[in-house]
């Protein structure tokens, strides 16, 4: 066989040495079958895409996208979360146990999988929870690439952190963490610190401070204790399990300093930071969205501090935490923020808002790539199928044209939210083509893919 399937060229292709001078990358079948400097050979393909002046990187991988599906459908679905993953250049994209019935068990961890694996444009996995501790090795052997716990029940609503899937009392936690470290998966933990949470909750209901900036700049008070306790209580914890540990929302400069010694320390951690932590965490930059934009506001020295701990590899992960919720639900946070669900669509649009970053140089593009495809694929047992470009791995792809800008409108937005928090920003470096194992599914923002083509993907063997 001397043609291919597939093949992209003369692009700059990401490796962990660098970006390459043109390079062809040659399909066939899934796979990446060849590699080699363009402008030599003649290429024999069914279909050539020309990525002359081009970036390619190994395509994005989501660890924590929350796809309401089953339970919340109105919100987001799998075909419209993964059709706008698509867009954006993600790949991969694993969601969240908060759905409804929550994935607390073997029997809804597979009727969720085989249901998705229907109506995926790409591929896909979920974390389940493992509060029932005695079925979490039965759903790593069907596949979880990781569980998920929250240390946080709400006041004023049980969505998303429903009842039932928050975790914050020590006993607990030490057993789930001992019965996911036997699975050799990691545990990813929402970490708060619950009693501190509930006195923080109580001084704003107390004082009726219940508006979008009061609730976005909640966590300022004690200087980031609610989120700083969790964190420190987790790397306590689980330094007496050794378990593989995953912790979420990193928001503050004591969190990354905290995973920073514990790194040094020697223990099996990594931590995630999300977009809206990156992009949606200065109040002046989202007022004018309010509530559509709320994730959490976060002081000036803590963001920074987030993109050291990215520079200096402290934070290994970027998990979008997209989460979407309609136009109607989100109106009642000009009132009452408290009372409404927050939370930000992010599929679509993170790799474009990093790949900016990168040209205001808040960011290497090395490290967009790391921790937006590589890491991932790493911690989460997909590499090397997954998160890089080699010869035998996926063609999972994602073609960029760096220096084009693009204005994001709220037209364009897949999500059934019907919003992005992102709407009329102007951002330098876009993705123009995504391919999942070979397959174009998007191209110059439109899908090309029909749902149902996404696969599961599991860990691969060690
Ligand atoms: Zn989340």
């Amino acid at each position: 066989m001397s043609s291919f399937d597939l093949a992209i060229v003369g692009g700059s292709v990401w490796t962990t040495g660098g970006f390459t001078d043109p390079t062809d990358i040659l399909i066939r079948g899934e796979k990446i079958a060849e590699l080699r400097p363009s402008g030599n050979d003649p290429v024999e393909a069914s279909e050539v895409v020309d990525a002359a002046g081009r970036l390619v990187i190994p395509g994005f991988i989501d660890t924590h996208s929350h796809h309401r599906d089953p339970g919340f459908t109105h919100k987001e679905d799998i075909t419209s979360a993964t059709r706008g993953a698509a867009v954006g250049g993600v790949t991969t994209t694993v969601g969240m146990p908060n759905v409804n019935p929550p994935t607390t068990t073997p029997e809804r961890y597979r009727a969720l999988i085989e249901d998705q694996s229907r109506r995926a444009v790409v591929d896909f996995n979920h974390n389940p929870s493992p509060t029932n501790v005695e079925m979490v090795t039965e759903m790593a052997e069907m596949g979880a690439l990781g569980f998920k716990v929250f240390m946080v029940v709400d006041a004023a609503r049980s969505y998303p952190h429903m009842p039932g899937l928050g975790v914050h009392k020590h006993d607990d936690l030490v057993r789930i963490m001992e019965a996911v470290a036997d699975t050799g998966r990691p545990l990813m933990v929402h970490p708060n610190d619950q009693a501190v949470l509930g006195l923080i909750e109580h001084a704003h209901f107390e004082a009726g401070k219940m508006d979008p900036e009061s609730y976005a700049k909640a966590e300022w008070m004690y200087d980031g204790t609610v989120w700083n306790s969790g964190v420190a209580t987790l790397i306590e914890l689980n330094h007496g399990v050794g378990g593989p540990l995953h912790v979420l929302h990193m928001m503050s400069d004591r969190t990354v300093e905290l995973i920073r010694r514990a790194k040094a320390d020697g223990q099996d951690i990594t931590s995630e930071v999300n977009a809206f932590g990156l992009f949606h965490s200065d109040w002046d930059e989202i007022a004018h969205m309010g509530p559509l934009a709320i994730g959490r506001c976060l002081k000036p020295e803590w963001r920074e501090a987030l993109w050291e701990g990215i520079a200096d590899g402290t934070i290994d992960v970027l998990g979008t935490d997209h989460a979407p919720h309609t136009l109607e639900e989100k109106a009642g946070g000009w009132d009452n923020m408290w009372a409404t669900p927050t939370g930000t669509p992010q599929l679509q649009h993170y790799l474009m808002k990093l790949l900016d970053a990168s040209h205001q140089g808040l960011i290497s593009l090395d490290n967009v790539v790391r921790i937006g495809a590589f890491n991932p694929a790493r911690r989460f047992g997909l590499y090397p199928r997954k998160g890089t470009v080699e010869v035998g791995s996926d063609a999972d792809l994602v073609v960029i044209d760096y220096h084009a800008e693009h204005t994001i409108t709220r037209d364009e937005v897949i999500s059934k939210a019907g919003y992005s928090g992102y709407e009329g920003q102007t951002l330098k470096g876009v993705p123009v083509l995504t391919t999942v194992r070979g397959r174009i599914v998007a191209r110059d923002g439109a899908v090309t893919a029909e749902p149902g083509y996404g696969q599961l993907v599991t860990p691969v063997p060690a």
